[in-house]
């Protein structure tokens, strides 16, 4: 495992919650033979050489196998924990590759099941990078990319043609917040040949079982829920025997390999991500609750709010949620949505999310439909500018309280 971990499962039968706490701390990698398991967390495996006893040693051992020492682009125990927690917290996953990024993640993700001569279909309401890679890197290597609508699986399978071997999805999507019916576009997928490719981030593994669902690899932008604290760039990607292998030989190929530092703070931030997204949902609902009843929304993007669209769907197949959603503004110019933004004292402005602290971005979607249109069919034309709102852990009411001062704003404004 480069980074990669085919894991034990981390304890199987536990719950999520305590999985959260157990996983990935195997106890050769918290201390030494003579006292394994002696220290709580992996320490930091700085390592680039990884060192034999003897030129028997080096010429036999298991080269290559995951958690095994060989070379430090295979990664050490601090990144095997890391992989492996996460294979632990992923019903279904044999093995985890970590990356540099959740952008990484993804594009290693798509090689590894893509060649030359292939056809991408991409779901119209994925992250923008996600786009790119698709009318960029991969267009230069002879894969086609074609999008198609996120809430309508019969024009998905009408898409499928000879050439299409893979699909990209992302539920709820991480702008618009429509949640797709996995199930169904994945297992039409399955029967076509096509491989499912999932960009999990919104939900992770405590809110959305992907392999479960029937994708084929899961991948999750780090950076955000898992990280947890806004000061580390990671991505991951889980899968079964089969994919793994696929995903394991690409990485390898490609290079990819995280550091240390990193792996062990996405450790720390992994056994408190239960917690912190049970208060960012909590906190989400109640506002996306608020958030519609006031006058200047016209329309509030948030799956977990009963009444929205999506929430049928997230509420059949989701076990949690996250801070992340939108609000859309009733008429008015992108400068009062923008008046709304500066009035806020709590919301950091800033295209993450995911993180401790409140965020607020801007939300233009019509540039980056290809699909679909924006607004969506069943939406007043003139209300189309929105703001993104990573909740974070501060005290509802403080939050609420600057909400109001945006909206004061936005009223003032031409
Ligand atoms: C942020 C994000 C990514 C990319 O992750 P990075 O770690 O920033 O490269 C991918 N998908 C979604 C949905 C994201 O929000």
């Amino acid at each position: 495992m480069a980074n990669g971990g085919a894991g034990d499962g981390g304890g199987k039968g536990l719950e999520q919650a305590t999985r959260l706490v157990t996983a990935g701390r195997r106890s050769d990698w918290t201390g030494t033979p003579a006292e394994p398991g002696s220290v709580v967390n992996p320490p930091v495996w700085r390592a680039s050489t990884h060192l034999y006893p003897d030129s028997a040693a080096l010429h036999g051992g298991k080269p290559n196998a995951d958690g095994h020492f060989y070379y430090g682009r295979r990664g050490s125990p601090t990144q095997w924990a890391l992989a492996d927690a996460l294979t632990a917290l992923e019903p279904g996953a044999y093995g985890t590759m970590l990356y540099p990024s959740g952008v990484s993640a993804l594009a290693a993700s798509l090689m590894a099941v893509l060649r030359p001569g292939d056809v991408l279909l991409m779901t119209d309401n994925a992250y923008e990078p996600t786009r790119q890679l698709g009318r960029g890197l991969l267009k230069d290597f002879g894969i086609e990319t074609r999008w198609f609508d996120p809430l309508d699986p019969a024009a998905f399978e009408a898409a499928i043609d000879k050439r299409s071997k893979a699909v990209l999805l992302e539920s709820p999507g991480s702008l618009t917040l429509e949640v797709q019916d996995v199930p169904a576009l994945a297992a039409a997928a399955r029967a076509h040949g096509l491989a499912t490719v999932l960009d999990n981030t919104w939900a992770g593994p405590l809110g959305f079982a992907a392999l479960n669902h029937g994708a084929d690899i899961s991948v999750m932008s780090l950076t955000k829920h898992v990280g947890g604290h806004s000061d580390l760039m990671l991505g991951s990607a889980a899968a079964g025997e089969h994919f793994y292998a696929k995903l394991r030989r690409t990485a390898q190929q490609l290079g990819l390999v995280v550091s240390p530092d990193d792996a062990s703070l996405a450790l720390r931030g992994l056994r408190s991500m239960g917690l912190r997204l049970e208060r960012e949902t909590a906190s989400a609902l109640a506002l996306a609750t608020w958030l519609e009843q006031q006058p200047q929304i016209a329309r509030v993007l948030c799956p977990m709010l009963p009444g929205s669209p999506g929430h049928a769907l997230w509420a059949r197949d989701f076990t949690g949620g996250c801070g992340l959603f939108s609000i859309v503004f009733k008429g008015k110019k992108g400068s009062a949505r923008d008046a709304f933004i500066d009035a806020l004292n709590l919301f950091g402005i800033g295209y993450s999310w995911g993180g401790f602290e409140s965020l607020v971005s801007p939300v233009d979607p019509a540039k980056l439909r290809s699909a679909t249109v924006w607004p969506l069919p069943d939406m007043d034309p003139a209300d189309r500018f929105g703001v993104r709102l990573s909740i974070g852990l501060e005290g509802l009411e403080d939050l609420k309280a600057d909400l109001a001062l945006g909206l004061t704003a936005w009223e003032k404004a031409p």
